[in-house]
């Protein structure tokens, strides 16, 4: 039905910005598309390179240590108004752990700062311990709850109005205390949730390729796929856990 159809991902700074797997949402997104008979190209963009914002359907952004997220966060803020008009304009954006952090107006290391895109109205700052563990969450976007691993020194809050991605079931989430992992704005995703993310979640996968097909091409509804395998790791995990 969506034959011909193709998205646009942009993948910022691989190379920095990969913990725990988070490039291998890229592969999730382009087999979901491509056993649809729908196109992908990721257009992966490094240090010193401009990202342009102007046909791209959906930006992804993955984690990093503090250390990696100090390297990348001025160049970030050069291309920050692209990004917000981006945003504002319902393009989907998928921003894990460092990545999350970075969509906020800051990330507060004691005395040192580490400014954000403000794309989304949260702060992150630093806690001891770091919150590491398998994590399952409950979110209105999946069918299935949504499983991954964190590892983050970071707790972040969301200002009032800011909707999380959902409720934590087990683990800790943004902050280990409000109950909330991550957060859900316009057709912002941003999460702790590494793994990477999108594999175990397809429901997630294909909440994200919905909107940005829904933005280029207009009302789109989604092939059925054959998720037999990835709903039984997802299963795997909950059982596990819950
Ligand atoms: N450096 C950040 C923190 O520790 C993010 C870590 C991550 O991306 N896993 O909070």
């Amino acid at each position: 039905m969506n034959n011909g159809q193709s998205l646009q991902v942009l993948h910022l700074y691989p190379e920095l910005l990969n913990l725990y797997g988070d490039s291998g949402n890229m592969l999730v997104l382009r087999k979901r598309l491509e056993w649809r008979h729908l196109g992908c190209t990721v257009h992966e963009v490094h240090m010193g390179e401009r990202a342009s914002l102007a046909d791209v359907d959906l930006v992804f952004i993955g984690g990093g240590s503090d250390r990696e997220q100090r390297i990348v966060c001025d160049e970030l803020h050069q291309q920050r108004q692209e990004f917000a008009a981006f945003v504002e304009d319902g393009g989907v954006m998928l921003a894990v752990c460092g990545g999350y952090q970075l969509l906020g107006h800051s990330y507060l290391m004691g005395e040192e700062e580490v400014r954000g895109l403000s794309l989304v109205d949260l702060y992150t700052d630093r806690g001891s311990p770091r919150l590491i563990g398998n994590v399952v969450v409950e979110s209105r976007i999946a069918a299935q709850p949504i499983v991954g691993y964190e590892n983050h020194g970071g707790r972040t809050h969301l200002e009032a109005g800011v909707e999380a991605l959902g409720r934590v079931l087990h683990g800790y989430g943004n902050d280990g205390q409000s109950g909330e992992e991550g957060c859900l704005y316009r057709n912002v995703v941003g999460t702790y949730v590494h793994g990477p993310l999108l594999p175990k979640n397809p429901g997630l996968a294909d909440w994200l390729i919905t909107r940005a097909l829904e933005r280029r091409y207009g009302a789109c509804e989604l092939e059925p796929l054959d998720d037999t395998d990835e709903l039984a790791a997802n299963e795997t995990m909950r059982k596990r856990l819950l």
